[in-house]
């Protein structure tokens, strides 16, 4: 057996075509152009490289970007004023707080000060709680990409039993709830998961998102299973070691070109929908869900 490759970076250059010329269709009717503001709070380089891929991607399908960034100092007050401010903006249709912030800062009341409708992370409970019903919202973004990913190859997922390591709120908690709306049946497994070899070995679906190396063992994973690893560390290492998967399971993501390109993905395509649906609201303010 070879392993299907779950090419991430091929579908969403795909997808980005399929969104320029939806952004382009929007404003040619009229819409206002979809602004996407991303936060940044701090230096830390590797969020301010993750955030400019973002503001990237929004270049690439059209799409305007605000970036805000604050320094390291800033207070939850100060974090929660310029949300609400942005909030306020009718030119901005997404807001992006880059996770994590520096520690002072209660990153949970600033994410929930996200107004709902401009929330195309998914990181509100507001959102994380509508999705788990299976009501209208968007999903956190790396999970919804996951998903997409999933279904553009045609894997099966009702039935199967996944497992997903990691619980954390913005990955591993809506990961599980989404595949468990698809019909998986779902193990969480995170630090204090006992025998977590012997659950991994049960998975049709394994989704590693532990954020750390190679932590998830290649000979843990049975035959045949499907194999998404959402980590990305230094070297092209994921969270999942892949040694030997390649010839036994039905299919992976690599890494990088895996999840990575799905999470920008989900993100802008979001904030099409959202630049869509408030426009529609002020149009006509009684037709949105
Ligand atoms: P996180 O907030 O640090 O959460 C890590 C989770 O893994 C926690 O739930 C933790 O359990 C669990 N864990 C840690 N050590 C474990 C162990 N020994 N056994 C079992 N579970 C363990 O990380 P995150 O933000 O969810 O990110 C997870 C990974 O995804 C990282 O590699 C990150 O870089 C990657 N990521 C990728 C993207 C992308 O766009 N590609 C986006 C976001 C994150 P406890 O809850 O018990 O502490």
């Amino acid at each position: 057996m070879s392993a299907l490759i779950l090419d991430g970076k091929a579908l969403a250059k795909s997808r980005e075509q399929q969104l320029h010329a939806a952004v382009k269709k929007f404003q040619d009717g009229g819409g206002l152009q979809p602004v996407l503001a991303t936060i940044l709070v701090g230096d830390d380089p590797s969020s301010a490289t993750y955030v400019q891929m973002k503001v990237n991607a929004c270049a690439r399908v059209g799409m305007g970007s605000r970036f805000i960034s604050l320094p390291a100092s800033t207070t939850t007050d100060q974090l929660l004023e310029k949300i609400d401010q942005l909030n306020n903006d009718t030119e901005v249709c997404g807001i992006l707080l880059q996770h994590p912030v520096p520690e002072q800062i209660d990153e949970r009341a600033c994410f929930d000060a996200i107004a709902i409708e401009k929330d195309v992370d998914g990181v509100t409970t507001q959102g994380f709680g509508l999705m788990a019903m299976g009501e209208p919202a968007f999903g956190s973004a790396t999970p919804a990409g996951i998903m997409t990913l999933l279904k553009h190859y045609d894997v099966e997922i009702s039935g199967k039993h996944a497992v997903v390591l990691g619980r954390s709120p913005i990955l591993g908690k809506p990961m599980a709830a989404m595949l468990l709306n698809a019909n998986a049946t779902v193990t969480i497994c995170h630090s204090r998961t006992q025998n977590l070899a012997a659950l991994v070995a049960q998975a049709d679906i394994v989704v590693g998102a532990v954020g750390q190396p190679e932590l998830i063992k290649a000979d843990w994973i049975k035959d045949g299973a499907v194999v998404v690893d959402a980590g990305y560390h230094a070297g092209g290492v994921g969270d999942i070691e892949k040694t030997g998967l390649q010839e036994r399971v039905a299919a992976l993501t690599p890494v990088p070109g895996g999840v990575g390109p799905m999470t920008i993905n989900a993100l802008i395509s979001h904030t099409l929908e959202s630049a869509q649906r408030l426009e529609l609201s002020t149009v006509h303010p009684n037709t949105v869900e």
